[in-house]
């Protein structure tokens, strides 16, 4: 099996989980900055959350033969203070040349606040200024399909974006056909406890779509599991999906979609 994994906070994860992510067959693993599981206190501490993935992580994938990739920004969860978020959004421009930077990511919504609105369009305004890839966190349970069309609303006002060049991640089952049907692609996140399970998001790939869309499994400081692409593409192939076609969802939709940037290279 090859695949891909898309969206993996790998700061938090151990060496063991690179080696078994490698083992499985991954290719690639993207890092989207997120929050720490603390509020950071000033923009410095951003500064060197962004070296660490631009810097250190790249190369502690690299001891495992694996090609790391991030997305920057400030994330919706510290959005509230309007003052920090812009400080922080001053500085991604010095980083986005660097050679892993696949662009602004991931940004989005937590608790649609009038706040997190403002940030999430300024966000935006610096993605569109620098022609960069968009990767977009959607809010959690009762939050989610109002937080949804919020994001697209903001996205489809900006008309420097081109809506392929976006995805919206964490979609689940209401969710997913007004990403697809906007043009936008769409994530599912495999996880163990909330968000989209496995056989979810099978039934999900089985009734709506696999075209302009990926999976990933998010995995971070919380419970989640680094494997869980690859293991969705057992039970794939235990419900029946052709090779062909798991190979395409799992390895050559992110890749299509990544390479929509040019740094997005595998060796
Ligand atoms: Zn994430």
């Amino acid at each position: 099996m090859r695949y891909i994994e898309p969206h993996g906070h790998m700061v938090s994860r151990t060496t063991d989980d690179y080696q078994d992510m490698v083992t499985a067959g991954c290719a690639a693993v993207c890092e989207p900055a997120f929050w720490a599981g603390f509020d950071r206190s000033s923009a410095d501490g951003f500064h060197d959350y962004f070296c660490q993935l631009t810097e250190y992580e790249p190369k502690r994938a690299a001891k495992f033969g694996l090609p790391h990739f991030s997305w920057l920004c400030i994330n919706p969860k510290e959005s509230e203070d309007l003052a920090l978020a812009k400080d922080v959004i001053g500085i991604i421009p010095q980083f986005l040349g660097r050679p892993n930077v696949l662009g602004i990511g991931e940004i989005g919504l937590n608790k649609n606040s009038r706040n997190e609105m403002k940030v999430l369009e300024m966000h935006v305004d610096l993605a569109a200024r620098h022609d960069q890839l968009i990767l977009v966190h959607t809010p959690h349970l009762e939050d989610k399909l109002k937080g949804t069309r919020l994001i697209l609303d903001v996205l489809r006002a900006d008309k420097r974006i081109r809506p392929e060049r976006c995805i919206i991640d964490h979609v689940e089952e209401h969710t997913i056909q007004l990403v697809l049907d906007a043009g936008f692609w769409a994530g599912m996140t495999l996880y163990p406890e909330s968000k989209c399970s496995p056989a979810r998001a099978i039934d999900m790939l089985d009734l709506f779509s696999h075209e302009r869309i990926w999976m990933n499994s998010a995995c971070d400081w919380g419970v989640s599991i680094p494997l869980a692409v690859p293991r969705t593409a057992l039970e794939m192939k235990r419900r029946g999906w052709p090779v062909d076609l798991i190979d395409k969802v799992v390895y050559r939709n992110p890749i299509e979609f990544l390479s929509q940037c040019p740094k997005f290279k595998l060796p």
